[in-house]
């Protein structure tokens, strides 16, 4: 089965930081490849192209937020899922991040034990995600396969997040979906600074709809809700 092995690149260039995290990760039979810096990260993702990759925010050569926005311009990285290591007082940053694409962030110092949990957690999402097919509602088409989604089969390039976000709303046509629901579904728990960014991913993410931007309702106070027309 060392085929099914995963890969998890951890960008940090704290070595005692990297070691830690590596050990816990190669504890859960998770096969690890650590980069240093920024540049040697992002060279080591286009080459190798993990699984996952935790990545540290403060880097030399490139920083963390560069190393994102390069992973998530180049179509071989673009939909690798991507956990941010952030210091408590990078709010700002942490904010940026997961507009940037992130996927999740632990802050620092973390437990070793809860950066395993969330690693596992949107590995097993993406495997739950690749179990099934192809899901289609009033025109919208995704393939959980390859996490590509179509309008009346034109393909529209969506993050990882999106294809998410949209999915979810999706399986739940018609029904209003609590913010809360959506945060903890997407992103596996809810909390302020995920909150705050949902409605800067949903803005996105209509801009992509084009002129199907509208089948994407806000309820104010609420959460969101995608209209179809065929349910
Ligand atoms: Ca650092």
């Amino acid at each position: 089965m060392t085929e099914d092995v995963q890969t998890i690149l951890v960008i940090e260039d704290e070595m005692d930081i990297a070691d830690l995290v590596a050990y816990n990760l190669e504890r859960v039979e998770l096969r690890v490849l650590k980069a240093h810096d920024g540049q040697q990260g992002l060279e080591i993702a286009l080459k190798e192209r993990p699984d996952l990759i935790v990545l540290d925010l403060m880097l030399p050569t490139l920083n963390g937020l560069g190393v994102l926005k390069g992973l998530r311009r180049d179509a071989r990285t673009q939909r690798i899922p991507v956990i941010l290591l952030t210091a408590r007082a990078q709010t700002e940053d942490r904010i940026q991040g997961l507009i940037a694409g992130a996927d999740d962030y632990v802050t620092k110092p973390f437990s070793p034990k809860e950066l395993v949990l969330r690693v596992q957690a949107i590995l097993k999402r993406l495997q739950v995600t690749s179990s099934g097919t192809e899901f289609s509602a009033g025109g919208f088409t995704f393939d959980k396969n390859a996490l590509k989604f179509y309008i009346d089969n034109d393909p529209i390039e969506l993050t990882s997040t999106e294809f998410k976000l949209l999915l979810f709303l999706c399986e739940r046509a018609n029904h209003p979906q609590l913010r809360n629901d959506m945060l903890r579904n997407v992103w596996g728990y809810s909390d302020d600074v995920i909150s705050r960014t949902l409605d800067t991913h949903m803005k996105r993410l209509r801009q992509k709809l084009g002129t199907h931007a509208d089948r994407v309702e806000t309820i104010r106070g609420v959460g969101y809700r995608f209209v179809s027309p065929e349910t």
